[in-house]
């Protein structure tokens, strides 16, 4: 586990390129084992001691205090996926042009072709296939009856989206890709699905560096016990806790968001009621549900 100081330092050095990416991930992976918490280090504890108050923000107490974070960090994944995210709209609203030879090798390469049968004669598409005649085909719109429909081949199709991004025949789901997912997709969509993959090939420094930057400010935070409290035991087991704010009459404790007040700018009969509750160990949830219902 890494400290605070050498957290902001490494932050640092990533902004300013002084560090590469590799290096700052292997350095937080490898410190970070599972099951050994930030609060277990040293590091945490002398810094807790500074920040940590005598009472309770929530109720006054002055038993078994602990310091709660109001908010936690998101895993690196999460940010890396919002990150992606964000490149790929960048890139596809650039309208940068992808080679058609580059688009045909992608579709080869990665997707079976399923061709929509036409007649031979008005190029009328998907002829009635007929189970008990023969010819096996007769076409809707001609009536022409015929054993051999014809196909428009892959190259023929790629070019007419590179004329006609709407046109008709490149809205069939006529392409499955190869892998286990064998997606159903029409022309476009498949190139869409390209045009998100080459923003991730070309972008992938600057994606990894973005939401790193993220993760760590996350993790800087955290360890900076900014947006905590000190709570008491009892205090600390109720659900609400992260849903919390200072109370905006007196400022100085703090309640759960959807109260008006905290316990202690309650009314005294309901304040008593509040405190005996907490003493006694009782759900805050409950009470404030029963406080509510008055
Ligand atoms: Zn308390
Ligand atoms: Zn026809
Ligand atoms: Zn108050």
């Amino acid at each position: 586990m890494l400290t605070y100081n050498e957290l902001i330092d490494l932050r640092k050095k990533l902004a300013n390129e002084e560090i590469t990416l590799e290096l700052v991930k292997e350095l937080i992976w490898k410190n970070y084992k599972k099951g050994k918490r930030a609060w277990h280090t040293k590091d945490w504890k002398e810094r807790k001691i500074k920040v940590i108050k005598e009472k309770c923000e929530i109720c006054d107490s002055r038993k078994i205090l602990t310091i709660q974070h109001l908010s936690h960090p998101k895993r690196y994944s999460e940010y890396e996926r919002d990150v992606t995210r964000k490149y790929a709209q960048i890139f596809i609203d650039s309208n940068t042009i992808v080679e058609k030879y580059e688009f045909r090798e992608h579709v080869i390469e990665n997707y079976h072709y399923e061709p929509v049968p036409l007649c031979p004669d008005c190029k009328g598409r998907r002829p009635n296939k007929r189970m008990r005649k023969n010819p096996q085909y007769l076409c809707a719109k001609c009536r022409h009856e015929f054993n051999e429909p014809i196909y428009k081949s892959v190259d023929e199709l790629i070019a007419i989206i590179y004329e006609n991004e709407e046109a008709l025949e490149v809205r069939d789901k006529c392409f499955v890709s190869k892998d286990k997912w064998r997606n159903q997709h029409n022309l476009s969509k498949v190139k869409y699905w390209l045009q998100r993959q080459m923003s991730k090939n070309k972008d992938i420094e600057m994606i990894g560096k973005e939401a790193l930057l993220l993760y760590l400010d996350d993790n800087i935070k955290y360890l900076s016990f900014e947006d905590t409290i000190t709570a008491c035991k009892k205090c600390a087991s109720n659900s609400d806790l992260n849903n919390m704010e200072l109370c905006p009459k007196c400022k100085e404790h703090y309640k759960g968001v959807q109260y008006p007040t905290c316990i202690q700018c309650l009314p005294e009969e309901k304040r008593k009621v509040a405190l005996e509750k907490i003493e006694f160990g009782k759900e805050w949830r409950a009470m404030h549900e029963r406080l509510g219902a008055d």
